[in-house]
């Protein structure tokens, strides 16, 4: 049969397969039940650095440029705007930390993603540096909001999305059928409801709880994203996200006061600007326990896909990897041995059972 694929799951990692297979002229479709638990309430951030070791991210030459490129043109194809530029202030915990930041200063590995503050440019009075500060170029921020809001209606105008629970009993996993409607490929991009997917349950999927504040504050300067502990991100369109905390334990995305007064104890080692809280959300990353994607093929139900366990750098990740996911699909390319699920055969999946073992 010709292609035609069902993506299940309509946050950032289903919205991104679907510009893929958009792409390359592939009938698809995708279904979700409307609520969104990370993607939406994410702070949307591009941070290209890992600050304990002060060393780049994970695959950051490969997927900072690919973002660059894949954002603005899904601005372009939406007619909404969502991706803006920051960059981030650094601001050092620790003298070792500040001794890292000096000597990859002089790698020219990290040109393209730290520099040095100038005289030109000093540290705000507001911040509270012991051990100095630097800047790490960013490419900026996705408002998560407005990138799902934006791409969940330009999906439904072209009729590919439908509002709507997945069914697990309506799909016939043999034939690849989904309420007797056949497809080359179903994809499971379900976000950290994918523990509960009968097909891949047995892969190590966690969740992963994190809240942010929107404050507002007369203080901040709006072109740079402030980060020591927590961070204060500017919006485009007026206030901050101050975020954001972790906890492992609950699927429960109801703010707690916990949170509140972990992140304004953080708040308080970062800044003395005066803050005024305007709103507080929680929500649900999916993250794995060998913090890497989930990408790749049920061991064997031939049809059936997992895209899945973006963590907590998703708006990062998912983009080049869901061009890497499709040319697998579609070309027979190879998966990276890093994300592809083929990690967790040997030691998750029991081929009698189809569960953990
Ligand atoms: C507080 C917080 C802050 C974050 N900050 C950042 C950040 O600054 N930078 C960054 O890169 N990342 C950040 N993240 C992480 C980022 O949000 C995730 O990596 C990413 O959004 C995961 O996207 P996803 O599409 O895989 O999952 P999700 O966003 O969870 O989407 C899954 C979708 O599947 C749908 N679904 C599930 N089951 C079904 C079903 N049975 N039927 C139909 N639909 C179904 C759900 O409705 C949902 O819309 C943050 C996350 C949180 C919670």
């Amino acid at each position: 049969m010709q292609n035609k694929v069902l993506i299940v799951g309509g946050g950032l990692s289903g919205i991104c397969l679907a510009h893929q297979f958009e792409e390359r002229n592939v009938d698809f479709r995708i279904i979700d039940q409307g609520v969104n638990e990370s993607s939406a309430i994410a702070a949307g951030m591009i941070n290209p650095m890992v600050f304990r070791k002060m060393v780049k991210t994970w695959r950051g030459d490969d997927l900072i440029p690919y973002l660059k490129n894949f954002y603005p043109k899904l601005e372009q194809k939406t007619g909404q705007r969502f991706f803006f530029s920051r960059k981030i202030r650094r601001v050092f915990s620790t003298q070792d930390e500040h001794d890292f930041w000096v000597d990859r200063l002089k790698d020219p590995a990290y040109e393209e993603y730290i520099h040095e503050l100038e005289d030109s440019d000093p540290t705000p009075d507001y911040v509270l540096k012991k051990y100095g500060d630097g800047w790490v170029k960013s490419p900026g921020y996705v408002d998560a909001k407005l990138f799902i809001k934006a791409n969940h209606d330009y999906l439904i105008t072209k009729r590919k999305l439908n509002i709507q629970n997945f069914d697990f009993q309506s799909l016939d996993p043999e034939n690849a059928s989904y309420k007797c409607e056949q497809f080359s490929h179903i994809i499971f991009a379900e976000g950290y409801r994918g523990k509960f997917n009968p097909f891949f349950n047995y892969l190590p999927l966690q969740q992963t709880k994190g809240e942010v504040l929107t404050v507002k504050s007369d203080a901040f300067r709006k072109d740079e994203i402030l980060n020591r502990k927590c961070f204060v991100l500017p919006l485009e369109y007026g206030g901050f996200k101050l975020g954001a905390t972790f906890s492992w334990d609950t699927t429960d995305t109801k703010p707690t006061e916990h949170a509140r007064t972990q992140l304004l104890d953080q708040y308080d080692q970062l800044s003395k600007a005066k803050i005024e809280i305007v709103d507080q959300e929680g929500g649900i990353r999916p993250t794995v326990t060998d913090r890497r994607p989930l990408i790749g093929k049920h061991p064997e139900k031939n049809n059936l896909f997992v895209f899945n366990g973006m963590g907590t750098k998703g708006y990062m990740i998912a983009p080049y990897f869901s061009e890497h996911f499709v040319n697998f699909l579609l070309d027979g390319a190879k998966l990276d041995d890093e994300v592809d699920i083929q990690r967790f055969y040997k030691k998750h999946y029991h081929r009698d059972t189809g569960k953990n073992k």
